[in-house]
This record gives C-alpha cells, structure tokens and sequence, in this order.
C-alpha cells in the first residue's frame, strides 16, 4: 500500500518534470538551459525596464523570443559567442515595446485609407506598437486575424476583443464558441468582450437599462470572459458598476479584469468607487488634449470640464488603468506612441494649440504616460509576466528610440523617433538610415537579382524547426515573406526562379559580413522579387 503510494507519488513527480521539460521546449525556453551563448546583445545605452527595480540596466541578452539576461554591460557583453550579434545604442534609449490597450488599428483601417492588414502592421510597427487590443473583433474580422497569423503575416501581438452589442443591436452568444484567453499562437489571443453601455457626450444615449445590461455581463462574467464595456457619461458609467458590483459579488476584480473604457465624464464618488471595486480603466491618451478646443464637440464637454478626462485623477485615487489611441477614431491620425505620451503629459495636440486649465489639471507624469502603455496595458490583458517590462525570461518586445522621454524637454517629447521595433526577439521595423544599429551592417551592399517569373520558391537550407519547415518548397507568388521571421533558424537560404531556370542565386550565411544583414540582405532581394 505504503510502496504503490511512493511508486504513484514518484511518477506524478516524473510526469510533471516530463510535462515541464515539454513545455519548456514548446515555449522556447530550451535553449536557455543550455549554455549556448546569445543570439543578440543590446548595450550600451539608456535601458529603460520600467520594472521598479532595477529601473535601468547598462545591457542585456536575447536567445531566440526571448530576454535570457540583464546587467552591467561588462557582464552581459561577456557572454557573447561566436555567432552574437550586437546592437550598440551609442547612448539611444530602449524600453520594452508599446501596448495600445485600446484600438481598430486593422479593424477600421479603411476609416485611414489603408487597404491591408499589411500595411497597418507596418504603420503600428513604426509607431513603436508591439502589441496592440483590438477592441471590435467581429467574426468575419476574427477570421481575418486568424488567416494573418496562420500565415506568420501577423507580426505584432494581437488581443482580440469580441463584440456583443453595438448601439441597439445585440450579437447573441456568438462569442461562446471561443475560449476566454484562447492562444492562436503567441501573436494572437482572444483578449475578451465588448460591450456599448452608451454612446458620447453629446447625446448621452444608453443602449442598456440597468436590468438588460447586467444580465448582459453576469453572463460573459459566468462565462469567464473578461469584459470590457464603453462607457463615456457618468450616469451610464453608473449603471456599468453596478452591473460589474454585481457579477464580482465580492471578488476582487484581479482575476477578472473587467475594464470600463473611455469615462470620459466621472465624479468624485465614481472615482472611489472604481478603486474600491479595483475595475480597470481604459484611458485613450490622445484624448482632451488641445486639440479639442476645435472640435465639433467641444461645446458640449466645455460644460462638463470639471468632470472630463481625469486621468491624473485616476491613477492618483489607485485605480488600475491602461494608456492607448483608440486609433483611428476621433481627433488626429497620430498613432505614434511617443505622440501618446506627449499628449498625456502636455496635453498639447497635433495642432500645437494651448491647453485649457481642466486639462493641464488632469496631467500626468511621464513615467506614468509609459507605464500605461507597457506594463500596466500588458497587465490589462493577464500578460505581465510574458511582457510589458525588459526582465529576464520576458519576450524580447523591444524599441529603441532617439532619446529618452525621462530626460527630455516635456515640450519635445513627441519629436523623439522610433528607430527600431524587435517582437519575440526579431527586428520587424528599422527605421530609415538606422541600419548602422546593428555591427556590421554598414557598407553591406544587397545583391539584386531580376524578377524573371512568376513562379518562384525559396528552399531553406536547414531544417532546425517547424517555422523553418514552413518556408521550405513555398510557393511565394503572392506576396513576399516575411524572411526575417525566420532569422534564428535560416542558416542559408537559395531563391529559385523557375520555370526553364531562368536564374538561380545561392545566399550563404558565411559569405555575408553579419547576421541582420544577412536577412535584410535576404528580405531586400525578395522584396525586389516581389515588386517587380
Ligand atoms: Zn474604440
């Protein structure tokens, strides 16, 4: 009895030591147990973790997706091996990317004239995003998500948020078929619900008595969905916690995470209120800021200034809040992030306008403008431990910009440029001229070969994982790649054009001066294919 038990207890040890093994694998993580030496070293600038300690750090490594060390530039610089590559800051600032908590950067990207999902990705790249909620994810948007990452074209990390009203219609339980947190892969979650308590200030519609609204939520909240509901007016807002005091029934909001978005109008006992239930709010940081003392609306929330926009307010009562755009919807088409942050903490807009006194008095820092749109949005979606912060065993979501917003000029906060975008440990965006970032990489000058056929496949030449295997014999007629996905795995890569060989080109990792370059080299010459 006494041996079966032990014999039971040892192999649930074993199963769980097997299971971890595995998942270690899966999650990537394999590669930190072995002492190969990193993939890329970052140094020698200003590294801002936004973890409270240590708050800045002098370097740090990456293997694969992820952070495997930060420290003293000394210590990390030692680690390096044969095949690390560098990234020298030469005194620019990184931080870990930028999380937009709330916007339709691809689902209303017809709104700004951009026709693909493509293209968006490229803008939010550039803007600094590495990471963003999509906070009206209908099912036929949803299959768009889904098609992207399948095809590894996502590129940023997606939370998808699923839609269960808009004005007066409701949606049913379509959103059942989906999990609550359900992983397409590491780029793309369902992140939660939707709902539209009311409308805007200027006419304070409600599409919800208090009665519907909350059988609405205590529904989702059964379901474990985490909810996020559009409220603007106060007294809209009020029926919002109301139906939120009821679903939580005394449980701390920490593991539900419901979020109320916009409270555009709040009162003081509001303000309490939502700290005491710990309910997130969703804060759009481009908002009341001077450029709206244009807008068509102003009018309306000049009569309501005392209430509007609150923000510092908010964070001071400790409330759990999120910074984003809400792109591309109200005023400016701004989505860079570094714009975001002036906006919060200058409340000057893109049309260098004075701000009024309510919105001065409402200002907040700049450490807190990043904090909303790093580590507290990663919170927003139960993703801090994953990202959010530069800490080892994080994902290398990282951007590296001009200067540092902590020792700037408040009035030139929103001239400091991204200059490059990494997500999971890959360069997506560079910005022009930046290439000098990586080692090496200057004077690399890319073979150009001619576009000759319609027909063409890239072969790699190693098969070291699954991503690899995928490029392997495909077909890349329709678009080109994203070769640069695949960089931790490709050692060499062979463009054939074909039919009747028309050409051939062989690209080997030794004959090329330095690993980036290599794969931008690689990702030049099919975008050239591709182009035409
Ligand atoms: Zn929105």
């Amino acid at each position: 009895m006494k041996r079966r038990r032990l014999l039971g207890a040892t192999s649930v040890v074993l199963g769980l030591l097997l299971a971890s093994v595995l998942y270690l694998v899966s999650q990537g993580f394999w590669n930190i147990t072995t002492d190969s030496s990193p993939d890329i070293i970052i140094h020698n600038g200003e590294i801002l973790t936004m973890e409270l300690s240590p708050a800045q750090v002098e370097a740090l490594a990456i293997q694969g997706e992820y952070i495997i060390a930060i420290g003293d530039e000394s210590d990390i610089l030692a680690m390096a091996g044969p095949n690390t590559e560098f990234i020298d800051l030469e005194g620019r600032t990184l931080l870990p990317g930028f999380n937009d908590a709330h916007s339709h950067h691809i689902g209303d990207r017809s709104y700004v004239n951009q026709s693909t999902a493509d293209e968006v990705i490229d803008s939010v790249l550039s803007s600094g995003w590495t990471s963003i909620s999509e906070l009206f994810v209908n099912q036929e948007r949803l299959d768009g998500l889904i098609t992207l990452d399948q095809h590894d074209n996502l590129r940023i990390r997606v939370n998808a948020y699923l839609p269960l009203s808009w004005q007066f219609d409701r949606f049913g339980d379509w959103y059942q078929a989906y999990q609550p947190g359900q992983e397409y892969s590491s780029k793309l979650r369902i992140g939660g619900v939707k709902i539209f308590m009311d409308s805007w200030y200027t006419n304070w519609l409600h599409y919800f008595d208090q009665t519907e609204l909350a059988s609405l939520v205590q529904q989702a909240h059964d379901d474990g969905f985490q909810i996020a509901i559009h409220s603007v007016v106060d007294n809209a807002t009020d029926i919002v916690l109301n139906a939120l005091e009821t679903a939580l029934d005394g449980q701390s909001n920490q593991q539900y995470r419901h979020r109320i978005e916009h409270l555009v109008l709040l009162r003081d006992d509001q303000i309490q209120r939502l700290a005491d239930l710990g309910i997130i709010a969703s804060l759009q940081l481009t908002w009341f800021n001077s450029d709206w003392t244009q807008a068509a609306s102003w009018p309306s929330l000049q009569n309501y200034s005392n209430l509007a926009g609150r923000w510092r307010d908010i964070l001071e009562a400790g409330i759990p809040s999120l910074g984003s755009t809400d792109y591309p919807w109200l005023i400016g088409t701004d989505r860079s992030a570094m714009y975001v942050v002036s906006s919060a903490v200058t409340r000057v807009g893109g049309q260098g306008l004075t701000p009024t006194a309510w919105m001065l008095n409402q200002t907040i820092s700049v450490e807190q403008a990043l904090r909303l749109i790093t580590i507290d949005a990663a919170y927003g979606t139960f993703q801090e431990d994953i990202k959010g912060s530069i800490r080892v065993g994080k994902l290398a979501d990282l951007v590296i910009l001009s200067d540092n917003p902590l020792t700037v000029p408040e009035d030139t906060l929103a001239d400091i440029e991204v200059l490059m975008t990494m997500v999971g440990g890959v360069v997506e965006y560079i910005a022009p001229g930046q290439q000098f970032l990586f080692a090496g990489c200057e004077g690399a000058s890319s073979q150009t070969i001619e576009r000759t056929s319609q027909s063409m496949k890239m072969e790699t030449m190693s098969t070291t994982n699954q991503k690899e295997k995928w490029w392997t014999g495909r077909d890349l007629n329709s678009r080109p790649p994203p070769i640069w996905k695949s960089r931790q795995s490709v050692k060499s890569a062979k463009v054939v054009i074909s039919p009747g060989n028309l050409g051939n080109q062989d690209f080997n990792r030794a004959d090329l001066p330095a690993h980036s370059c290599r794969f931008r080299m690689l990702d030049e010459v099919l975008k050239e294919l591709w182009s035409g």
